[in-house]
């Protein structure tokens, strides 16, 4: 079984909606076992600034599905919720990003793992925390508080809010 932290984010029509069908589709596969949600976060869009806000959330799932089997089944979630426009960074009905497959380490012209950006996106970070407070990063071992703080810093201008009574359920 491989620990792994699955980011989604969606600014367009019913955005909480949106995440909820994903969680519910990502349910309904059997080699994915929801652990953990983090609340739900809205934040200003990264990248290009000219679109509606996000809501974002992290999860902890548990899968026997290697990186790419998974991403396949979440490029399908995507697709079968009607996201059209695969535009980097633009506006989506739904994204779901593979943020980290437990330690490991991937670098191929599909997936790259840990997620690239993902120590910048305060988005990811502040949900991440909020799941696993003791998380260490592969590779150089940070922790997510060190990444965190140094995001903070760095990054210190990004609008980024909790959504107040967002469900923070544990499903183990
Ligand atoms: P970002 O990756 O910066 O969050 P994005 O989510 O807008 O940007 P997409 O258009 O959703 O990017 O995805 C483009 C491609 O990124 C996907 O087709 C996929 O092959 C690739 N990719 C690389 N690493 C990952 C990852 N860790 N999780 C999801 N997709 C990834
Ligand atoms: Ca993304
Ligand atoms: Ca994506």
């Amino acid at each position: 079984m491989n620990i792994v932290y699955i980011g989604l984010g969606s600014n367009q029509g019913d955005k909480i909606r949106n995440l909820n069908d994903a969680l519910a589709a990502m349910r309904s596969i059997s080699d994915i076992n929801i652990k953990k949600t983090s609340s739900l976060y809205i934040s200003e869009p990264w990248g290009n600034l000219d679109q509606p806000d996000f809501i974002n959330q992290v999860i902890e799932i548990e899968t026997v599905l290697a990186p790419r089997e998974l991403l396949h089944y979440l490029q399908n979630i995507e697709i079968k919720m009607g996201r059209q426009r695969i535009e980097k960074w633009g506006p989506r009905l739904i994204d779901l990003d593979i943020l980290l497959y437990g330690g490991e380490e991937l670098n191929t012209p599909e997936l790259t793992i840990p997620h690239p950006y993902m120590r910048e996106r305060l988005f990811v970070l502040l949900p991440l925390q909020e799941i696993n407070a003791e998380l260490i990063f592969p590779g150089d071992g940070a922790k997510i508080e060190e990444v965190l703080i140094r995001a903070l810093v760095r990054e210190g201008n990004q609008k980024i809010e909790r959504i107040q009574g967002s469900p923070a359920d544990t499903f183990c």
